[in-house]
């Protein structure tokens, strides 16, 4: 370790600290002579405590926070900005060391706590009622900077969290290996030990990774943005995804429950004059008929600019007496944050 780099930030080769395995960790500290139960020490401030740099591992030696961080690349995302809602709900934005920003949400509820997060700065898809995809996407957030959103929540409201939903920027299945491995690490009994199913992805339909998904050993939740299940309604709502026609998605999906036994949910914004006249209704209610799943019927959240307004309460209704009519399950879901533009589809890079 040349002396003079001991205080220089760290190169932008930094080593990842997030992106080590327990081998590589060996490793370092078999380089650094140091005794291999250091690597343990260090995951556990990692993983568990959620520290920002080395300085803070105050149970190893000094020389080695000193060998540590003039190597590693700093790990806590930086707190930009935040806003706290009437219900509780605090947005927060978290820039990250080469200037990406994203937005993620704590959303408290007695004895829970559930976290929003986003797997994207930005997103690619450029669906016409969200704030996200009008910006295109920035780039791919990796593992750890997915895990460090849920551990800047948690350490916010210093509670446990019980469940994540990757529903905040971003295509996670346009980033599947590190959604992923952040699922993985979020599952980890060593490290946040959420349980699988408490953890839900949300995607905008990219059919390869539905049946990648499926095949995964751990019971993840899956959450479908439908939003029509008309061709030419979809298309104009979701051009990101207009070569996986419904018809796949429909087949895809039944793969899905076969392979997994699990239902999956889907989502529902209903847009006035779009997608919640009786065409559309009768289109949903045959597209779920007679298979597993849960409809969430969300209003739409109003985006500035954006021409699409809410449908009203009574077509909500309507919609959910359709549905179960041909016994399919579907709940209102309210969105929360709206206040403060933290609710589905409003979150941006910026606050303003
Ligand atoms: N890209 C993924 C996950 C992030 S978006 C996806 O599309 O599923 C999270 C959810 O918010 C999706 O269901 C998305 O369709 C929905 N959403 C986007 N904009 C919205 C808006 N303006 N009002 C309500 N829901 C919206
Ligand atoms: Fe991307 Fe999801 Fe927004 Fe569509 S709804 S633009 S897929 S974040």
């Amino acid at each position: 370790m040349a002396e003079e780099n001991l205080h220089d930030s760290p190169s932008p080769t930094a080593l990842d600290l997030h992106a080590c395995t327990h081998g590589d960790l060996l490793a370092l500290m078999a380089e650094l002579g140091q005794p291999a139960f250091r690597a343990k020490q260090i995951e556990d401030w990692v993983w568990n405590k959620g520290v920002s740099s080395p300085d803070e591992m105050t149970n190893l030696p000094k020389p080695l926070r000193e060998a540590l961080a003039a190597r590693v690349a700093p790990l806590g995302a930086s707190e930009l900005a935040r806003q706290v809602s009437e219900d509780g709900s605090r947005k927060y934005l978290l820039g990250f060391g080469d200037g990406a920003s994203v937005e993620c949400v704590g959303m408290p509820s007695p004895g829970k706590l559930a976290v929003c997060v986003s797997t994207q700065a930005g997103c690619a898809m450029g669906c016409a009622f969200c704030a996200t995809g009008r910006y295109g996407l920035t780039r791919s957030l990796t593992a750890g900077e997915i895990y460090e959103q849920v551990m800047h929540v948690r350490n916010d409201f210093n509670a446990r969290v019980t469940s994540v939903v990757f529903m905040g920027q971003g295509e996670p299945f346009a980033n599947y290996d590190e959604t992923l491995k952040a699922l993985r690490k979020l599952n980890d009994p060593d490290a946040l030990g959420i349980g699988a199913r408490h953890l839900t992805v949300s995607t905008c339909g990219l059919i390869p990774q539905i049946l990648k998904f499926a095949n995964e050993p751990e019971q993840f939740t899956l959450a479908v943005s439908l939003h029509s299940t008309v061709q030419k309604t979809r298309n104009a709502l979701m051009p990101g995804v207009k070569r996986y026609s419904l018809v796949h998605l429909y087949a895809a999906l039944g793969e899905y429950v076969d392979k997994t036994g699990r239902r999956p949910s889907y989502e529902f914004a209903l847009i006035g004059g779009v997608n919640d006249t009786e065409e559309e209704i009768d289109s949903l209610c045959d597209f779920c008929r007679g298979t597993l799943c849960h409809v969430n019927i969300i209003q739409l959240n109003e985006v500035s600019g954006s021409p699409f307004k809410p449908s009203t309460p009574e077509k909500a209704q309507q919609f959910i007496d359709r549905l179960s009519r041909v016994g399919v399950e579907a709940t209102i879901r309210n969105s929360r944050g709206a206040d403060i533009d933290a609710a589905c589809g409003q979150l941006r890079q910026r606050m303003r």
